[in-house]
């Protein structure tokens, strides 16, 4: 294509709206464009990445024995309604009423459509395994939708879903995508990493997240610096420690404690360890007031506590609500005496000895407040968050931290979809089971935002060869001179013929214009086409990721650009 015939507007400032690099060079680049918030359109060089990623996912699930398919965006409520998951999945999931008043929903997932549909047309153990997917917009609601493309409210997913007859099954199809899924992101020039994360609304036991590292991520991963120890930071889980529980349990009694509301406070005020304070949390949840107990040293992980309770909402509560359960301001609560709630307590707060905690009034707290003696706990669960420096849960190495950015997620599902979707098939000896699911998948939209997290510099993106947009462009230094362009012309055409993806750049402006437009796309190689060319038929060519400047001649220039190509894969 000639740069002249294109749309590509390219942006000389930053949009304010975009916070990360991505959001801003997409859009500088001629990207995307934003048509609502969390809704984008990716104009044309947008879509020749996309459809790179689209392919490079597509030979790696077909690969796998994965079948394409295309399902609906518009699904009835019914489906929802009878996986229960039109009330869990709250206001993220797009719902709109047809004109005979019936409900339906944009598809934020596709468990329902597909699960109902493999019910209705697999009968038998001989119709299973299937790996099926498709790649196609999405809808959620989302409470923040920013950044561009990586938290959209409609944006492009791959999903697939994988039906097994048993356990056994579903473990090959799940490593099958576990290495579909390294290859697509290894081939995408993405430095990532799987880990173990939470289920959230999917719902299922194993999962993995792959995760890119890059600062901007929303996530925070922790990772072992000895083994392949990688979680989530929502999932990671330690065992506990009971650090005194040989100690003499002591009689407890309230000491007062004036303005001493924070961890800080009181440690310093009594003269004791936070480890050793049981911190209360008061939760709201869509069912009840639960109050939360980690020791003063943690942090609540409030994903940890949201699977515990079962619930569908989850809260901090106010000061309002935390006064009428207490009877006392923020800060002083405490599990003894508190009567009408639920207590659960983290697994370590079950194995403090002579702790201190609020006493439910102002000023004042309870020390040797010893669990189980002084208060009852009505759950005792892992509801704290694990954090960089604790030990690795596999081996005796030390927790790092980094941010990553999501890209695509592996679900084992089991049977939780198909038990109340009643998809079940007939096995060997004529007995009706549950077929087994998986369910895998993949930001489109999100990959391409990430890899420019990985791959730019001040002066623009630096795409790898693989999802570039195209890889090569020709700039004429001067396109008046008619035998530099003809010259740049035949450089083209022979680039095309040869299969390479190229543009020319025949605009009719200064080589520096031309030149930056070139760094912010991103091209991987750049072709300058000078005076010395008329003369001495040699061109200069630009490595967009080495910044290496080489004269090459025209002769030789297919070959070394295919060879650059090659080295850059
Ligand atoms: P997140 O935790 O980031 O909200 P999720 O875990 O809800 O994502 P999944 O249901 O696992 O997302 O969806 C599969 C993949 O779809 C994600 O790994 C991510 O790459 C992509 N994705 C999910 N939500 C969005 C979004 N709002 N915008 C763009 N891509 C998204
Ligand atoms: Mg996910």
């Amino acid at each position: 294509m000639r740069v002249s015939e294109m749309f590509i507007p390219t942006l000389r400032e930053t949009p304010a709206e975009a916070e990360v690099v991505s959001h801003k060079l997409l859009l500088r680049a001629g990207f995307i464009r934003k048509t609502a918030a969390g809704v984008y359109s990716y104009l044309p060089l947008g879509m020749r990445v996309i459809k790179k990623i689209m392919n490079i996912i597509r030979e790696e699930m077909d690969k796998q024995g994965g079948q394409e398919m295309l399902m609906p965006i518009m699904q009835p409520a019914e489906l929802w309604l009878e996986s229960g998951r039109w009330q869990v999945y709250g206001p993220e999931l797009m719902r709109f009423k047809d004109r005979h008043n019936r409900d339906f929903c944009l598809g934020p997932t596709h468990e329902e459509v597909i699960t109902v549909l493999v019910r209705n047309d697999v009968r038998s153990y001989k119709q299973l395994p299937q790996l099926l997917y498709h790649i196609g917009n999405k809808y959620r609601d989302e409470r923040r939708p920013r950044f561009g493309l990586m938290r959209g409210r409609e944006f492009i997913m791959k999903d697939l879903y994988s039906f097994d007859k048993d356990e056994e099954g579903l473990q090959k199809s799940y490593e099958k995508m576990h290495r579909a899924y390294t290859n697509v992101f290894t081939r995408c020039g993405l430095t990532f990493r799987p880990v173990e994360a939470d289920s959230g609304a999917i719902g299922g036991s194993t999962t993995h997240e792959f995760m890119v590292l890059a600062d901007s991520g929303e996530a925070t991963i922790l990772y072992c610096d000895t083994c392949d120890y990688a979680s989530n930071v929502e999932k990671a889980s330690l065992p506990a420690a009971g650090l005194d529980a040989g100690l003499e349990k002591l009689e407890m009694r309230e000491v007062t404690t004036p303005g001493a509301h924070t961890v800080e406070q009181v440690t310093e005020f009594l003269e004791v360890e936070a480890r050793q304070i049981i911190k209360t949390l008061i939760y709201k949840t869509d069912k009840e007031i639960v109050a939360a107990l980690v020791r003063g040293d943690r942090e609540l992980n409030e994903i940890k506590l949201y699977n515990a309770l079962g619930c569908l909402t989850l809260e901090l509560a106010g000061p309002e609500t935390v006064k009428e359960v207490t009877g006392a301001p923020v800060g002083y609560a405490g599990p003894v005496n508190l009567n009408d709630v639920r207590i659960i307590a983290d697994l370590e707060v079950a194995q403090m000895v002579n702790a201190v905690a609020g006493a439910n009034k102002g000023d004042a707290h309870l020390i040797n407040v010893n669990p189980g003696r002084d208060f009852k706990m009505d759950l005792v669960e892992d509801i704290r968050m694990v954090t960089a420096g604790e030990s690795c849960p596999k081996c005796d190495g030390k927790l790092q931290e980094a941010k990553g950015i999501e890209v695509g997620q592996i679900f084992k599902l089991g049977d939780k979809y198909s038990k109340i979707l009643k998809a079940h098939y007939l096995d060997q000896n004529g007995k009706e089971k549950p077929i087994i699911m998986g369910c895998y998948g993949i930001g489109v939209g999100r990959t391409m935002a990430a890899s420019v997290e990985q791959n730019h510099d001040d002066n623009g993106i630096i795409w790898p060869v693989s999802i570039a947009p195209y890889h090569v462009v020709v700039v004429p230094i001067s396109v008046k001179d008619q035998q530099q362009m003809q010259l740049a012309e035949d450089i083209y055409n022979e680039l095309s013929g040869r299969g390479i993806e190229v543009v020319l750049d025949d605009r009719n402006e200064r080589p520096g214009v031309k030149f930056k437009d070139a760094d912010l796309i991103g091209y991987p190689i750049r072709v300058v086409v000078g005076k010395r060319t008329a003369e001495d038929k040699v061109v200069e060519v630009y490595n967009r990721k080495t910044q290496a400047k080489e004269n090459i001649s025209i002769e030789e220039l297919t070959d070394a650009i295919q060879k650059t190509l090659i080295s850059l894969q």
